[in-house]
């Protein structure tokens, strides 16, 4: 599938929604997240809509390009693991999958966090 009528992140990716854009690939676009939940946190969609992680899983090409540009991303934004055993930097990748489990845009992404210290487990 394409763009679906009425997904806001197809219509971010159709730049017919504004957003602050951080990348674009052939496969994906990154953009900040409207309310950040860490000093950085981005957003990083395919191209394609597709629902969730597991309609992702249905492709694994698709899934293997979100996450090499969600790493990408966070590379490019100076989050790679620095200092004495990684101590410094350093990111977090997370897609939720369902309204349980957090997921509020039903346009899969990867949610990338850094510039902060990240507890384990998550909430
Ligand atoms: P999730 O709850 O995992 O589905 O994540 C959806 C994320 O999209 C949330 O962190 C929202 O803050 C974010 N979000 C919603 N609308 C926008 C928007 N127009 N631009 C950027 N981020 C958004």
């Amino acid at each position: 599938m394409s763009a679906m009528d009425g997904c806001l992140f197809c219509a971010i990716v159709a730049d017919e929604v504004p957003a602050d854009i951080v990348a674009r690939t052939e496969h994906t676009v990154a953009f900040r997240d409207i309310a950040p939940q860490a000093p950085t946190h981005v957003l990083v969609v395919p191209r394609h809509h597709c629902r969730d992680a597991l309609d992702l899983s249905a492709n694994p090409t698709m899934a293997g390009h979100l996450l090499a540009d969600a790493a990408e991303v966070a590379r490019s934004l100076g989050l790679e693991p620095s200092g004495d055993d990684g101590a410094d930097g350093g990111f977090r990748i997370v897609i939720n999958t369902g309204s349980r489990a957090g997921q509020s845009v039903f346009h899969v992404h990867a949610h990338v966090f850094g510039g902060r210290p990240m507890a384990w487990p998550p909430g």
